[in-house]
């Protein structure tokens, strides 16, 4: 018997059965773009530096079980914005806004190029609000907006100028809902943006920035999910 394009086929020729769990995951196939230094990304902001600074330099395509995580991740968000779409409480409802910025100063250059969830005006009063949807496995564990999602959304906040920001954890498994207002903040705008530069300062200098996650007690466990795990453990091994 052979696999062929997704079709279990018979020495005869014959179809026997068809794996829709290889359809999907060619379905979810990535096209893999190198990441360009002097570009990074808002999720990147509360990433693990290291983490960030391999892939531009060693970029790994994402594992299939995380590929099919995002999917499911994706129609949450898509099903927020029909739902923000569908209310009568908005006057405008933007998806996916694209975003663009520059960032200059006497070192460096660089853009942070990203899209927000969803772009919000509210029809009574005229307040903009910028939403970023979460999905996650259990929203009841959702006590506090995770600092990553804040440094994420604070750079939409620094851009946009708009009332306020909102942080909506969704529960995968039934929509369940648990939000936080996020207020414009200027000493975490700037925070964010000096990490991203120190994350630029390192590609451009092909230096190995610090093993931020793994010496940090509260973010360790991301380790074990972090692609560059054996690069990582090397390194750090060998006094990097
Ligand atoms: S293993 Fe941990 S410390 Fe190392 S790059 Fe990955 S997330 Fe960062």
């Amino acid at each position: 018997m052979e696999n062929n394009d997704n079709l279990l086929i018979n020495d005869d020729g014959k179809i026997t059965d068809i794996d829709v769990g290889d359809i999907i995951d060619n379905f979810l196939e990535e096209e893999s773009r190198p990441k360009k230094v002097g570009v990074y990304f808002p999720s990147e902001s509360g990433m693990c530096i290291r983490r960030s600074y391999y892939s531009y330099v060693s970029p790994k395509p994402t594992d299939r079980t995380a590929l099919r995580i995002f999917a499911l991740g994706n129609n949450v968000h898509s099903f927020i914005a029909e739902a923000l779409k569908s209310s009568d409480v908005f006057s405008l409802v933007e998806e996916e806004k694209p975003l663009k910025i520059k960032y200059e100063d006497s070192d460096t250059t660089f853009y942070v190029y990203g899209r927000i969830d969803d772009y919000v005006v509210t029809k009574d009063t005229g307040k903009k609000i910028i939403i970023e949807a979460k999905s996650v496995g259990d929203v009841n564990k959702v006590n506090e907006p995770e600092t990553k999602h804040i440094m994420q959304l604070m750079l939409y906040l620094g851009a946009e100028k708009v009332d306020y920001g909102l942080l909506v954890y969704a529960d995968k498994k039934n929509l369940s809902i648990r939000q936080f207002r996020v207020d414009y903040d200027d000493k975490v705008y700037s925070k964010v943006m000096s990490r991203l530069k120190d994350l630029d300062y390192h590609l451009r200098n092909n230096l190995l920035p610090p093993a931020e996650y793994y010496f940090d007690s509260k973010k360790v466990w991301e380790c074990k999910y972090c692609p560059y795990f054996n690069e990582c453990m090397q390194a750090i091994a060998n006094g990097q």
